[in-house]
Formats: C-alpha cells, structure tokens, sequence
C-alpha cells in the first residue's frame, strides 16, 4: 500500500490526492482520503479503483475540506481472504474521549488474529477484516490521555511491519516499526510538512524532501512544530530488501540513493555474475528496465525494447486474482517483431514468483522468431511468502519453493536461467561486504526464509519456517 498525509495548507485533501496519485503503483484497488476542518470535523471518501477516476473532479473535492488530511491506496495481501470490501478500504476512524483519529496503514500485522480474538473478547466491534484495525481498537483501550500516547501503546503490542501515517483534529503523526520494514519519508512544503511512503509523492507535489522517519520513530507535527519519539525498544533495521527490487518507483530515494541507480547496479552485478553471449539485452517493463539497461551497460551487449507495454494497464503483479493475472500479461505486453527476430535475446526481469509472466513472455518472444531466450532475473529465487505487506502467494505456488534452477529453466523451456545471488543483491544495494549472514542488513525473508520477525498468525495456521 501507499501512504500519504499533509498538515498546514490550504485545501490538504488536493495535496494528498496527488500524493497517492504518485504512490499508485503501491496499490491499485482502492484508495480514501480523511481530512479534518474546524467547522466541518472529519470528513472522508473511500473508494475503489485509482485515485485519477475518484479524486479529481471538484464535487468530491469539496467535501473533503480542510489543512490536514491523509491517505492510503490499497493492495490486498496475504492475510486477506476473498473479495474486498468497501468497508476494508483505508484510512480508518476513530473516536476517542478526547477526539477523533484516522490512521493509514502500509504493512502487515503478523500476530493480527491473535490480537483480534482478544479485543473481541473484550467487547471490541470490528467493522472491517482487516488487521490494520486492530491498531483503532488497540488506542480505544489504552489509557493514555493523548492520542500520540495511545498509539504508541497501541503500536507496541503490534507485531510485524508497519508504516503508519495519523491524524488527529490537530496533529499529523507518522511511525515506523522497530525494524523499519516499510518506508516512510518526511518532506516540507511552505508552512506545512508532508509524510509519503515514497518521495516521488513529495517531488509531485513540490515538497522537499527533508529525511526518512527513522525505524521504530515517531513523529509528531503540530502547526507550530515537530516532535520525534522512539516507543520502541531499539533493534538493528530490516528494510525489506524488495522495495529496492521491485516495490519502489525508480525516481524515488531510499538510503540515499536512487531506486533506479540501485536497479541499474543490480543488473550490473548480474551480467558480472551470470553473462550470456547475446546479440540484444531486453527488459521486462516497466520493472525489469534499469535492471537491463545495468546488464546492457555492463555486458556491452546492446539495449532494445523487445517488448512494448501498454500504458493502460495496471501492474500484474498486484492484480487479486489468478484468473486476472493470467490474462494481464498478455493484455498489457507485446512482442516488437522487427527487432527480436534471428536475434539471442536476454530478457531482464525483477523477480519469478509464480513463473506465469516468464512462461508466456517466453513464448511470445520465440513466436516472434527470436534464436535463443536467455532470463536474467534481478532478485534472487521467490521461495518464500512474505508475511509483512508484499502479496506474494502461499509457497506452493512459488515456483523457487519446489523446483532448483535448472528445473525452473526446464520449466520455463528457456535457453538459459540465472537469478542474482543473495549476496549480488546486497552489493548492488550499497553494501560492499555482500549480507552479514550472522545478522542480516535487510529483510529479504521471501529469498532466504529467515523471517526477522516470527508469522505468529502463519505459524499458528500450520505455517512451517
Ligand atoms: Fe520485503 Fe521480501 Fe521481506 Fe516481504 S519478505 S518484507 S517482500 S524482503
Ligand atoms: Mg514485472
């Protein structure tokens, strides 16, 4: 999911539409706004599909007034079960002894089930399925005065991956978990402050980018300043290795450095770790491309779109459903004839989950008369699930859970097969020394399975580590 908020300008609710029309890649289902103004109170609009067709047009607009609001765009991921309700769609509200909250969520709570069971049990109605929930219902019952202090109390009972960004009538407050598993950055604009999953939604709305929320800080803004707080018993970082993959938009800034350089310098390290002799590097777009233009580069093999994307669809990746993403792929990608044919080609992807994109792009790309299909693959192996916000499948349908390499390139009926190495990746991230195996510097549990914190819910459900 994608997260937004603003506080200190004039007609906040535009300001957050833009923001989340940047984060839109984070989750395409649905999207709601929250903003708070004195003679109206909290107002809100959640809708399904894409910000462009629910925020834009001034009818909806007006009824979200006010100079602090929030926002979230949603995917649904592993925890979720079945069609998503309106009622699932974030921010969610509510109102306390001392006044309302919202909160928008990006992540996942892994021992949500358990903590459900128990605010049920103690009189807690939930109105949707979600586990963000749990955080509302976790305030509801502290007994803290303020609403900063209540969700810190809240948030520390919470386990597993969270960003969250919150309002009050007031007040626009942003934490991230003790491991910082998912982003969270802080921009300034004019009088006013700004809190985004990506800086591509501050850059879109003119903000600056001042720095990211650290792992397990919270920050508090008030019009007249800012406040930061660590609730949290401190612990080494696990960003998740995959927002440099995959998840992030290449103009965006994490750790300092471009997604897209990083990108670029993970498809560097592949052409070094598994070159191929070719006559044309392709991408997989839009994800697989400065992965190739780094295998290109560095291989000296030359670049070229063999495959068009048609702009008007959405991510494949992030549709719900099997059925969905079958047919995506063929909808929204085609072969360039006139530049594959006769040709060896290496097609760059970011990551093999379920094998479907590769098995049919492979197949496209040999109707096309293409001489041999090589696959660079920017990530290593998908073997496991991811229990902290990336919808990844239950592990029977990774393809990396069952099958070794050379049966996946079988598999796949590919010339070649080569993913980049754990080790690869961490270099290509920044860290010259390749991953501390005795303590990792990111999460990167769906290659490796070493989950930095334990799928308490998962495991009850049989889930095996
Ligand atoms: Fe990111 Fe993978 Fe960790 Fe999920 S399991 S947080 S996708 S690195
Ligand atoms: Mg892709």
């Amino acid at each position: 999911c994608g997260i937004f908020g603003v506080i200190g300008i004039a007609d906040a609710a535009n300001f957050v539409a833009l923001g989340l029309h940047a984060l839109q890649h984070r989750g395409q289902e649905a999207g709601g706004i929250v903003t708070h103004d004195a003679d109206e109170g909290f107002q809100s609009v959640r809708r399904f599909g894409y910000v462009r067709d629910n925020f834009t047009d001034p009818e909806t607009m007006s009824k979200l007034p006010g100079t602090l609001g929030i926002g979230h765009v949603r995917y649904s991921t592993a925890g979720s079960k079945g069609q998503t309700q309106i009622r699932d769609v974030q921010p969610f509200f509510g109102e306390f002894a001392m006044g309302g909250a919202a909160i928008a969520h990006n992540g996942n709570i892994t021992n949500a089930n358990a903590l459900r069971r128990e605010l049920i049990e103690r009189g807690s109605i939930f109105q949707s399925s979600s586990d963000s929930e749990c955080i509302i219902h976790l305030m509801a019952r502290s007994l803290q005065r303020d609403i900063p202090a209540r969700m810190e109390d809240a948030l520390r009972r919470v386990e597993g991956a969270f960003s969250v960004i919150a309002m009050t009538r007031t007040k626009l407050i942003g934490v991230r978990d003790p491991l910082g598993v998912r982003p969270l950055v802080l921009g300034k604009i004019g009088d006013g402050w700004a809190l985004a999953s990506e800086t591509c939604a501050l850059d879109i709305i003119g903000a600056e980018f001042i720095r990211e929320i650290e792992p397990g800080e919270m920050i508090v803004i008030r019009p007249d300043g800012i406040e930061s707080v660590h609730p949290f018993r401190p612990k080494r970082s696990r960003f998740c290795i995959f927002e440099h993959v995959y998840f992030s938009r290449p103009d965006s800034i994490l750790g300092g450095r471009s997604v897209y350089e990083t990108r670029e310098a993970i498809g560097r390290e592949l052409a070094k770790e598994a070159p191929v002799e070719a006559d044309l590097v392709c991408p997989v777009p839009d994800s697989g491309t400065p992965a190739a233009i780094g295998f290109s580069l560095e291989s000296g093999i030359p670049y070229g779109m063999g495959i068009i994307r048609n702009q008007y669809m959405g991510r494949t990746f992030i549709e719900p459903t099997e059925q969905i993403r079958n047919m995506g792929v063929r909808l929204k990608l085609n072969v360039n004839r006139a530049l594959i044919r006769g040709k060896r080609v290496v097609l760059v992807d970011d990551s093999v989950v379920r094998g479907t994109t590769s098995r049919k792009i492979k197949e496209m790309i040999l109707d096309a008369g293409a001489a041999e299909v090589h696959f660079r693959i920017a990530s290593p192996p998908t073997a496991w699930p991811c229990f902290y916000g990336v919808d990844t499948p239950q592990r029977e349908k990774l393809l990396a859970a069952s099958m070794s390499e050379e049966e996946m390139r079988r598999h796949l009926a590919v010339d070649s097969l080569r993913f980049i190495s754990l080790d690869g990746l961490y270099r290509a991230v920044g860290e010259a020394q390749g991953r501390d195996n005795d303590n990792p510097q990111y999460c990167d549990a769906c290659f490796s399975g070493c989950y930095p914190v334990e799928p308490a819910d998962m495991v009850e459900q049989g889930f095996r580590m």
